[in-house]
């Protein structure tokens, strides 16, 4: 085999993205996928403006919105009562952020990537599970436990939550939220009461929360369940099991129980993240998505990090290439190192919060509900920072949103019913 300029470990949708970018700045790279095919196994996945604006510019978003469906509005409600609380005017937020909010199937997005990577020339290698890592001050070279050496002038390690690479910079180990999600994808036929397929809606109650949304034009309805599993607080290894499921849903509306036997009942995802870490590079191995910043899916923004990562790094590559071809290697990852962790350490440690906030019960949960409830719908105060152009450099990084404490919410009620009543 020939020596690639890059070797990518992990063909998950971070290693895939980031393969097509680089590729189609005309450079040899080989994706290693420990599995013995291309693929992803899960539901639907959500893509705000800062992910479609990449797939735009990849060329990919027409077809990805042939893919998906382009919701309306997000709704979030109550998982108690089934009332409203706050929602997001998608088509005024396309508007504004200039890209759609997209849904599609996470299948049907990986394969829009693995399609990208062959029409561009990556070499994707299935069956090469990566054990090592090596350099000098020329090459990186990632080792399979087979013994097959893949050299490169970089290797970026895209191997997901339990990266192997990760290793080499930091000593430490995924964060159990003790948290569980179920999934389950159903032909809209066979639903059994009426859903409206122009909303992605999530349903926020006491330890577990409820989204569905439509998927492939229609034709699906992908909804899943998340609680808080008592048996994983307890110190119990046997934990996220289906009577979990049901009796965490036991109090929630009718909707929202009416679905749980839709739910896949043989599978569950206990969800983890990290702590955030400022350095993601060695030498000539850098990590990239999960792998430097597994997040809690509370702000859907995971994959999109990984998508953003790939393409900042390709647009540092494009801009420290020489007229001859000649990657600035250093100054590419230098640059990429300087922008992308303290983004994403945003984004991981506000999923935290925002997970807790839907989460919240009896005061706080009526706390909660009033502020939500005030929000006006067309305030992006809140997205702003994360939906807006992805930074290439520090500099241009938006400020955060400031956060309204739970307890002003006394204060926005008591000036609602003064309202009322003048
Ligand atoms: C319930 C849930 C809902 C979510 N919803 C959203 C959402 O709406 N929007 C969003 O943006 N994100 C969402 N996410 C997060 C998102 O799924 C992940 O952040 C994203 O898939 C990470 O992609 P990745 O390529 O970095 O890692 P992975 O998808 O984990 O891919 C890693 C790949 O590397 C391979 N690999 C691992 N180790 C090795 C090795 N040693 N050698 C070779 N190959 C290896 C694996 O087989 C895999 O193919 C959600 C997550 C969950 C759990």
């Amino acid at each position: 085999m020939s020596i690639p300029d890059v070797v990518i470990v992990g063909g998950g949708i971070g290693g895939l993205s980031t393969a097509f970018a680089l590729s189609r700045l005309g450079l040899q790279v080989r994706v290693l996928e420990q599995a013995p095919e291309f693929g992803e196994v899960g539901a639907g996945i959500q893509l705000a403006p800062n992910c479609t604006r990449i797939l735009d510019d990849y060329g990919l978003l027409e077809k990805a919105k042939s893919r998906g469906v382009v919701p309306d509005r997000m709704v979030m409600r109550d998982a108690i009562d089934g009332s409203d609380l706050t929602l997001l005017d998608l088509r005024d937020l396309a508007r504004k952020y200039g890209f759609p909010y997209l849904v599609i199937h996470r299948s049907d997005l990986h394969s829009l990537f693995v399609e990208a990577c062959r029409d561009a020339g990556v070499e994707l290698l299935t069956e090469q599970r990566v054990t090592s890592y090596t350099q000098n001050a020329h090459k990186a070279c990632a080792t399979t436990g087979a013994g097959t050496a893949h050299e490169a002038d970089v290797v970026i390690a895209a191997d997901g939550l339990h990266s192997v690479a990760r290793q080499l910079l930091v000593d430490d180990q995924p964060i159990s939220s003790a948290y569980v999600a179920y999934r389950g994808t159903v032909p809209i036929a066979e639903v059994d009461r009426p859903v409206d397929l122009s909303e992605v809606v999530v349903y926020v109650g006491p330890r577990c929360h409820f989204v569905h949304y439509g998927l492939r034009g229609g034709d699906l309805l992908n909804q899943v369940a998340v609680f808080e599993s008592p048996k994983a607080r307890a110190g119990l290894a046997d934990w996220g099991t289906p009577d979990e499921l049901d009796a965490a849903f036991a109090e929630t509306c009718d909707f929202v129980r009416q679905r749980l036997p839709h739910m896949w009942r043989d599978k569950w995802w206990r969800m983890y993240d990290r702590n955030p870490i400022d350095t993601w590079v060695d030498g000539r191995i850098a990590l990239l998505g999960d792998a430097a910043h597994p997040p809690l899916q509370y702000m859907a923004q995971g994959a999109i990090m990984a998508i953003e990562d790939g393409w900042v790094l390709a647009e540092h590559v494009r801009r420290l290439r020489t007229d001859d071809g000649v990657v600035d290697w250093a100054g590419a990852l230098a640059a990429y190192q300087a922008v992308r962790p303290e983004h994403c350490r945003r984004v991981v440690l506000t999923a935290r919060t925002w997970g807790e906030l839907w989460h919240l019960d009896d005061l706080q949960r009526e706390q909660r509900n009033v502020l939500l409830r005030s929000r006006a719908v067309h305030d992006y105060s809140f997205t702003d920072w994360i939906y807006g152009p992805t930074a290439l450099f520090a500099e241009d990084e938006p400020a955060m949103f400031e956060p309204i404490p739970l307890a002003s919410a006394d204060q926005v009620a008591d000036d609602l019913a003064n309202s009322q009543v003048g």
